[in-house]
């Protein structure tokens, strides 16, 4: 646990905030220096160490047969005043399990791969860049083109920047075939810690389910008009906010939904607004039920709208949910109890690199708590103990998956 603990806490210092937190957008000097203290110690490990054209970190660690692999990553990129666990707990941690099978001399029969992803966070280019070009999802020439968001550079010269200084071999594209993928992360949310449990099995990511709706209603003076004589949007709209919630609870189930947008044209007191703009987030590991709390909610916006004499018009957009193997959940399971902690299975309902993994291989999960769910923020802990508890599992669950 010691060497985890001095690992997370040197890698905390790169990109350490005046302000608080870590800032390291991917790419970015700390995010360089970030990426070459690991690349450091994934040679350390004896790991032959490549980078990809998505800028993404691979150490690999030999089987007795070439292929399939078996990776394990997350991410080393942070928000602005971001934690020091989030990411770096699944690329570290995945490190010490290697170390660990290098000390118990262990040679698995699958060879292992450990991955360091690119901008998760999206910070600096696009989220998930580095997950999407591992997973074919994007070519090299449209992600080289991206202009950053952090800084003026696209993310091809910024990849440029980082590849003269690191010493890690050059690949186009890790093209063997990958059996599963692991990602060790941390919760992010409060409920491990309420229910009392070290581990977290993740079920599946949570799908989202977004609803940009348009209240067009008529300007008007605020003291001038009758009030049967409105169209006011207004009113409508936050039926609609109340609604949401309404709703999803009486769904029940894994649902969250969520209206975190309001925006009042023209804002002004004595004026009753002209238009009114709301973002409705709704997420759940399933689909349907997404897309029927959706419809509900937009029946409902059309239904008040109507009344008040306004004009509703809406765009949704849907990400899909990515849900574990069911395998690969047993197998972490069973790792769990072998080891003799206390676990729950659960839905992440953040997203993760795994979510885009899942589109080409069977992936899974491990949570350990975050103190008070905080998370994206400089109070963002998880005490080392528990930390290298989730470490114990992902090693277990490697050597299981990756056979002898
Ligand atoms: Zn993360």
């Amino acid at each position: 646990m010691e060497r985890l603990k001095s690992d997370l806490e040197s890698l905390g210092k790169i990109g350490k905030d005046p302000k608080g937190g870590v800032s390291r957008p991917a790419l970015s000097e700390p995010d360089i220096e970030a990426r070459l203290y690991v690349i450091e110690k994934m040679k350390e490990a004896k790991l032959k160490v490549y980078v990809d054209q998505g800028g993404n970190i691979i150490g690999l660690r030999e089987g007795k047969v070439k292929e399939p692999f078996i990776t394990t990553g997350s991410h080393i990129d942070t928000v602005l005043n971001g934690g020091m666990f989030d990411g770096a707990l699944g690329v570290l941690g995945g490190l010490e399990a290697i170390r660990e099978l290098n000390e118990d001399r262990v040679q698995t029969k699958l060879p292992i791969a450990l991955v360091v992803f690119t901008d998760e966070e999206g910070n600096a280019f696009m989220p998930f860049a580095g997950s999407k070009y591992f997973a074919g999802l994007i070519d090299k020439s449209t992600l080289h083109a991206v202009e950053g968001k952090y800084e003026k550079i696209s993310f091809g010269n910024a990849l440029e920047r980082f590849l003269k200084r690191s010493n890690a071999g050059v690949i186009e594209r890790f093209s063997s075939t990958i059996l599963s993928h692991l990602e060790l992360h941390v919760e992010q949310g409060p409920i491990l810690e309420v229910e009392r449990k070290q581990i977290g099995v993740v079920t599946g990511i949570v799908g989202v389910h977004r609803i940009w709706m348009n209240f067009n209603g008529k300007q008007a003076h605020a003291g001038t008009t009758p009030m049967n004589m409105r169209s006011d949007p207004m009113i409508s709209a936050s039926a609609t906010v109340t609604k949401v919630r309404e709703i999803v609870l009486g769904r029940g189930k894994d649902l969250v939904g969520t209206v975190g947008y309001f925006q009042v044209s023209p804002n002004v007191v004595n004026v009753i607004a002209g238009s009114v703009r709301i973002g409705i987030d709704i997420r759940s590991l399933s689909r349907n039920d997404m897309l029927e709390v959706g419809k509900e909610v937009i029946d409902y916006a059309r239904n008040v709208s109507e009344k008040e004499g306004v004009r509703l018009n809406y765009e949704t957009y849907i990400e899909n949910p990515a849900m574990c193997d069911e395998t690969i959940v047993k197998t972490i399971e069973e790792s769990v109890i072998q080891l003799g902690y206390q676990y729950m299975k659960m839905p992440s309902r953040a997203v993760h690199d795994s979510q885009v993994m899942s589109e080409i291989t069977k992936i899974g999960m491990i949570f350990v708590p975050s103190k008070g769910g905080i998370s994206h923020a400089p109070d963002e802990w998880t005490d080392f103990e528990d930390a290298y508890k989730g470490v114990e599992v992902l090693k277990l669950t490697l050597l299981k998956l990756a056979g002898s």
